[in-house]
C-alpha cells in the first residue's frame, strides 16, 4: 500500500489546483486497524533510515521538507513518528515562529536561508517563508512589522513573493537540494475536537492558545491563501503534497511514502572503495589482528 500512495496527493504543477478538490478526511478506501497502521508505518520508517543512511553516506544530495498546516492538523506528531527512524546525526527540525526583531530587519527568506540543511542530510521546516505568504496575508499588521520601504508595498507583493518564492526553490533544486512540501489538510470540525481534547487534558493544556481561537475565525482567508500560494509554487522542482490530515495515521503513511518514492528517485549509493583503498584496509585488517 505505501509504494506509490503519496502520488495522488502530489501537485507538480499548480495551476488548476483547488482546495476543495481534497477530502481532509480521505484514506484512499482503505480503513486500515491501530495495529495494520502501524506495522506499515513501520515499514516505511525502516526503509527510510535506510535511504537516509546512504542519502549520509553519499554527501550529495541535500533534501528539505517543509510542513506547513492550520493548527492542530499534527504536523509536530507526523514528524516526530516519520522521523522516528532516522538517525538524529543526519537529520534536524528547524522551527519557524513570528519572526524576531532581527529578522524583520532582513528580507524574508534571509532567516530561512540560514537554516537550510547541509548536503547529506534531511532539513525539516516546521513552518516555513510560506508563512510569508500566508499568516502575513491573513493578518496585515505582520506585513507593516516587516518594514518594506513604502514604493515596494503594493497589491502585487503576494504575486512577487511566488515569484521570488520560485526562483529560489529553483535555484535551490539546481544545487542539489531535493525539496517537498506538505499541507496538512485538517477539517474545521477535526480541527474544533482537537482543541477541545486538548482543554480537557491538562497534559495537553500548554498547547493551547488563545490566539489559535482567534485564527478559527479567519478560516476562510487562510484556506484561500494556502490555494493560492499552492497554485502558484507547486512545481516539478518543488512539488506540494496536499495531505489529508483528519486522520493521523494516514497522514503518517503518505508523509513517509512521499519521502520514500523521492529519496529512492535519486541516484543514491554508498561511496565506493578504490582498489588501492581495499588494499590499505586490508593492511590494517592485518595490523589489528597482529595486536
Ligand atoms: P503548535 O501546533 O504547537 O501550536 P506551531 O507551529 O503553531 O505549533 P507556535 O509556537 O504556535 O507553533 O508558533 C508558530 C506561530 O508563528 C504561528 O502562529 C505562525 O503563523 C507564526 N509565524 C511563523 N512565521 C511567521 C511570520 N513570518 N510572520 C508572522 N507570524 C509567523
Ligand atoms: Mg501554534
Amino acid at each position: 500500500m505505501l509504494r506509490k500512495l503519496a502520488a495522488a496527493y502530489r501537485i507538480s504543477d499548480g495551476r488548476n489546483f483547488r482546495l476543495d478538490g481534497v477530502d481532509p478526511g480521505d484514506t484512499d478506501g482503505s480503513s486500515l486497524d491501530k495495529k495494520e497502521a502501524k506495522a506499515l508505518l513501520r515499514q516505511g520508517i525502516d526503509r527510510l533510515a535506510e535511504l537516509q543512511d546512504k542519502l549520509y553516506a553519499q554527501d550529495r544530495w541535500a533534501v528539505l521538507a517543509i510542513f506547513q498546516a492550520m493548527d492542530a492538523a499534527g504536523k509536530d506528531s507526523a514528524i516526530k513518528h516519520v522521523m522516528s527512524g532516522v538517525n538524529p546525526t543526519g537529520c534536524d527540525v528547524q522551527s519557524f515562529k513570528p519572526p524576531s526583531e532581527e529578522e524583520l530587519d532582513h528580507d524574508f527568506l534571509w532567516r530561512a536561508m540560514r537554516r537550510l540543511p547541509e548536503r547529506g542530510r534531511i532539513g525539516i521546516f516546521n513552518r516555513s517563508y510560506y508563512e510569508d505568504v500566508l499568516v502575513v496575508r491573513v493578518h496585515p499588521e505582520w506585513l507593516e512589522r516587516q518594514k518594506i520601504p513604502e514604493p515596494l508595498k503594493t497589491p502585487r507583493i503576494w504575486e512577487e513573493r511566488f515569484e521570488d518564492i520560485n526562483a529560489v526553490e529553483r535555484y535551490l533544486a539546481r544545487n542539489g537540494v531535493v525539496i517537498l512540501k506538505f499541507f496538512l489538510h485538517v477539517s474545521m470540525d477535526e480541527q474544533r475536537k482537537r482543541f477541545l481534547k486538548r482543554l480537557d487534558n491538562p497534559e495537553k493544556n500548554w498547547k493551547f492558545s488563545t490566539a489559535d481561537i482567534e485564527d478559527r475565525r479567519h478560516w476562510d482567508d487562510y484556506m484561500r491563501a494556502y490555494e493560492e500560494a499552492i497554485r502558484h509554487t507547486a512545481t516539478a522542482h518543488a512539488p506540494w503534497y496536499v495531505v489529508p490530515a483528519d486522520h493521523k495515521w494516514f497522514t503518517r503513511l503518505v508523509l513517509v511514502s512521499a519521502l520514500i518514492d523521492t529519496l529512492e528517485a535519486l541516484d543514491l549509493a554508498y561511496p565506493s572503495v578504490s582498489a588501492e583503498t581495499r588494499a590499505l584496509l586490508a593492511e590494517a585488517r592485518e595490523a589489528l589482528e597482529r595486536e
